[in-house]
């Protein structure tokens, strides 16, 4: 083919590979969609080269699916299999540390714990934390506007971000490297990038904001009654805690018997029909934690609490958390959903949620969790046969119980591809018509991601 020949000729063989030389890494996200082999596999070194080969991909009207570090929920970054994947593994590092202005620049390619990693070394801290830390890639988690743990005291990744450089779908380097909080010069394009999932733009270079490092962070997992009293739980905490909340992580009963149960992880709190909460409380110190913790329990506003006293006990509480990581060793495979609720409904919606589950699938295994304070659910089923039917009836249940309760189809995995016949449940025509100016704007051949975000041309 004669663009493959040109993409050979431009890079050399090393970047451009093809059939049995493309990794399997490159041919399926985390989301459990088949595997796919792309046309070929692009591998650019600079952002030159990711223009090059746009421009390339642009003049000949082929697709090109851009990769980061495979993490991805929603099917986005599998390729096609007429598409370019064109991945920013070898876009590696970070570039500058700057401690006046409290930023951090690095290639998009950089998994994000190095991004951690550099800040924390500056005596900063990364407001942007998720369970895929150690493979998710910096350009990836701006692409889908990553959430993760710590959305509540440092927002979204699109609050962390200062600067971006991309390249257009024609090859176009568009750069705005800004590292100040102030900036406003007109329309914020930058912003724009921030959740495109690939479909406007590849991200290849990003300054985000850093954080004080708090000295110190206290950990407990704490037991309530139920969901209203965990969202009590969560207004009085943030009220009376110093320097506030960072974590607060909800897990539904059947969550933790699994984790406790099946699983056998250390249950620090008995297993029972309550519901229980990760807190993690920034310059709050174990003592200051310990003090509220046990009025709230004197007031019978919780159940009960454990308070973690050392880096060991903080990690084991985190385990059960991660623990959903884990399932497919124990059980079939889940059809999973990330949802997001109004605070002000969210615990009729996790009420209806169970029950219409647990009457949808009696013999099977699921689980309700998430970022609570975020109004973001996580729901797994994990029933079986697996396969169409049960994923059909599953995404009935829940995007039911997401109309009915007036939440959003994704909270932070994104569309992808996955979530395609559903994004009209959360945006109205107006907005949808919106969307597609944008898109045809910016990329007005289609060749970004195709099929991603909008039903494919
Ligand atoms: C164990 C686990 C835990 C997770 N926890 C969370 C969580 O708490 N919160 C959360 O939000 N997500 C979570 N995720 C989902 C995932 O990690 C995030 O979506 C992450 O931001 C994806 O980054 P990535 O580099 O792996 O991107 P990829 O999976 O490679 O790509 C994701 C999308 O972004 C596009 N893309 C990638 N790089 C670029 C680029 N440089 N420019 C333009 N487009 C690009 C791709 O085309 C694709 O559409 C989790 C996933 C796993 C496996």
């Amino acid at each position: 083919m004669l663009l493959i020949q040109e993409l050979k000729e431009a890079f050399g063989p090393d970047s451009i590979r093809t059939g049995s030389d493309i990794p399997m890494r490159n041919r399926a996200d985390a989301s459990g969609a088949a595997s796919v082999c792309p046309l070929a596999l692009i591998l650019p070194r600079t952002t030159q080269e990711v223009s090059l080969a746009l421009a390339l991909a642009n003049a000949h009207g082929c697709p090109v699916v851009p990769q980061g570090g495979m993490t991805g929920l929603v099917g986005g970054a599998t390729p096609g299999a007429g598409e370019l994947a064109l991945s920013l593994e070898r876009m590696n590092g970070v570039e500058e540390v700057d401690v006046v202005s409290g930023t951090i620049t690095a290639l998009a390619g950089t998994p994000l714990q190095v991004v951690q990693d550099a800040a924390e070394a500056a005596g900063f801290l990364l407001g942007i934390d998720l369970g895929a830390r150690g493979t998710c890639t910096i350009g990836g988690n701006v692409a889908t506007n990553a959430g993760g743990n710590q959305v509540l005291r440092y927002g979204m990744t699109r609050a962390n971000l200062r600067g971006i450089e991309a390249v257009l779908a024609d090859g176009r380097i568009v750069r705005s490297m800004n590292k100040m909080m102030k900036n406003n010069t007109g329309y914020d394009w930058t912003q724009l990038l921030v959740g495109s999932e690939g479909t406007l733009g590849i991200v290849t270079r990003v300054t985000l904001a850093l954080h004080p490092r708090p000295p110190v962070i206290a950990s407990a997992l704490v037991k309530v009654t139920d969901t209203e009293a965990a969202l009590a739980l969560l207004r009085d905490l943030g009220r009376r805690l110093p320097g506030g909340l960072m974590v607060f992580e909800a897990m539904w009963d059947e969550f933790y018997s699994i984790a406790t149960g099946k699983m056998g992880l250390a249950a620090p709190l008995e297993a029972d029909k309550s519901v229980f909460l990760l807190i993690e409380a920034a310059e709050a110190g174990d003592a200051a934690l310990q003090e509220v913790l046990g009025e709230c329990l004197a007031a019978g506003a919780i159940l009960d609490a454990v308070i973690s006293q050392s880096e060991a006990t903080r990690r084991r509480l985190w385990a059960l958390r991660e623990s959903v990581y884990e399932h497919a060793r124990y059980f079939p495979p889940a059809v999973g959903f990330d949802i997001s609720i109004p605070l002000d409904r969210i615990a009729a919606a996790v009420q209806a949620l169970r029950t219409r589950i647990a009457s949808a699938f009696p013999d099977a295994a699921w689980v309700v969790f998430g970022h609570l304070a975020d109004s973001n659910l996580h729901v797994n089923i994990m029933a079986e046969p697996a396969g169409p039917a049960t994923r059909k009836t599953a995404e009935s249940v829940v995007y039911g119980v997401v109309s009915d309760f007036g939440g959003s189809v994704s909270a932070e995995h994104g569309i992808g591809r996955a979530k395609v016949p559903f994004l009209h449940l959360s945006r109205s025509a107006p907005e949808l018509g919106l969307m597609a100016e944008i898109k045809t704007m910016m990329d007005p051949k289609g060749i970004l991601s195709p099929g991603r975000i909008f039903k494919a041309p």
